[in-house]
């Protein structure tokens, strides 16, 4: 198509939209101010023009640009190229602080592909193109709004206003290409409607339907990070109980199909972040298979704990060898499970003294704790548990102080008289 017949974006001048410059961070604004005093185009993309539209606070701000990531090299001394599969410029502030700047992207043509399939990921992430082709390779509407700093326009090539308007997660194409392109935009899409409250249009569920057991030929390490951002922004409980109505859960978690119980429980780990407490991987692995392993290994003080530990092993190895976790945090996770296993026991069996002090069992207990709020015939046993834990062990069992008896020095040798 010629640069003439192409159609034109949707503008919204500055004066028909609340975006403010005192929303956006300052040395993202330093970025864009000097891509565009050098004559690039500067825009913000993705999440942060969709997040201030909607007058909420972004969680990171992208800079989109025409000019190539060696260009931005050379405007930026603080610059650094990075990424493999995507190339982009990343821009260092004081504090750690990183801009990430990408240049626009497009789809490659059939033709342009390299001969060597194993080759086509990395190829079709990184041909440049028009701010216009970048939008459409996003992939929904309102994820492919521009906020441009030379005029401080919103530019919408793809109809995401309006579905912003409308509260309506729309795929940019038709839903079944773009999932299989990429079947983690399959929980994208329910992730950002369960995030901003929004519907699902109808062709997105359907193509869901059509096309779920594709999600497990998505990269573990892409599904992974994705299932994190869903703790991390509180809403895995109804993002993995929908995967699981939709049949999809088994093809996300290597075949652990899930249970009711272990969905609520997630639903509770995520108030739990809300109020604050930062979610730790290890935990939300304990969570998500604690159910089964209690049906596997049903808290008995018969049960030696050497077999619980081997019967956790068991049900976590699967999940973290799928999902390649390090061996620190499957340890963690294993704890947590063998941890909740002798709180289920109950009180007074040996080496309770011994299990209170060990450093899971805090952890353990918060584990518990929001089981039991999704099983109150456990709330009991968690309350006492509580109260045990809470109670410095001082208190717990006074032992007497045996006085120490003294050792009786062996007389030194005398030295030898010459
Ligand atoms: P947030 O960071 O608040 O979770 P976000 O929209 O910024 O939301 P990111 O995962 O940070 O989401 O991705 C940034 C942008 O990259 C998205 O807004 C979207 O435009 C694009 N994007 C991300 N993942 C995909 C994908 N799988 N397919 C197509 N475009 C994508
Ligand atoms: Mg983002």
């Amino acid at each position: 198509m010629s640069k003439q017949q192409e159609p034109q974006p949707i503008i919204l001048p500055r004066d028909q939209h609340g975006v403010s410059r005192k929303q956006i961070d300052e040395d993202t604004l330093k970025v864009l101010y000097r891509l565009h005093r050098n004559k690039q185009l500067a825009y913000l993309v993705g999440g942060s023009v969709r997040d201030m539209l909607l007058g909420r606070k972004p969680k990171d701000f992208d800079v989109g640009t025409d000019a190539t990531p060696s260009q931005v090299r050379r405007l930026f001394r603080n610059c650094f190229l990075v990424g493999r599969r995507f190339r982009l410029a990343h821009i260092r502030f004081a504090g750690n602080k990183l801009i990430e700047v990408a240049t626009f992207r497009r789809h490659p043509r059939e033709d342009e592909l390299p001969d060597d399939p194993d080759e086509h990921f990395h190829f079709v992430q990184n041909v440049f193109g028009s701010p216009r082709e970048d939008a459409y390779r996003r992939d929904f509407t309102i994820n492919a709004l521009f906020y441009n700093i030379a005029d401080f326009s919103i530019i919408d090539h793809v109809g995401g206003l309006e579905d912003l308007r409308a509260k309506r997660i729309r795929m940019i194409g038709d839903p079944l290409i773009r999932f299989e392109e990429d079947p983690v935009r399959m929980l994208r899409a329910l992730e950002f409607a369960t995030r901003l409250n929004f519907t699902l249009d109808p062709a997105i569920l359907e193509a869901i339907e059509q096309k779920k057991e594709l999600i497990a030929t998505a990269a573990p390490a892409r599904i992974r990070e994705e299932i994190i951002e869903l703790y991390r922004h509180k809403v895995a409980g109804p993002v993995l109980k929908q995967c699981r109505e939709l049949g999809m859960l088994p093809h996300l978690l290597a075949g652990y199909p899930g249970t009711d119980e272990s969905i609520e429980l997630i639903a509770k780990i995520d108030q739990r972040t809300a109020s604050g407490v930062p979610i730790e991987e290890a935990f939300a692995i304990a969570a998500l298979y604690l159910r089964l392993f209690m049906d596997n290994c049903p808290p008995s003080p018969q049960v030696p704990i050497t077999e619980a530990l081997h019967k956790a092993n068991e049900i976590i190895i699967p999940h973290c060898r799928y999902f390649s976790i390090a061996q620190g945090i499957r340890h963690q996770a294993r704890e947590l499970l063998v941890g909740c296993f002798r709180l289920a026991r109950g009180r007074g069996i040996r080496g309770e003294r011994r299990f209170l002090q060990h450093p899971f069992t805090p952890n353990a207990l918060e584990l518990f704790k929001l089981w039991a709020e999704v099983r109150p015939d456990l709330e009991p046993l968690a309350k006492e548990w509580q109260k045990t834990l809470k109670t410095p062990p001082a208190q717990k069992e006074p032992t007497r102080k045996r006085p120490r008896r003294r050792r009786k020095r062996k007389p030194s040798p005398q030295p030898k008289s010459s």
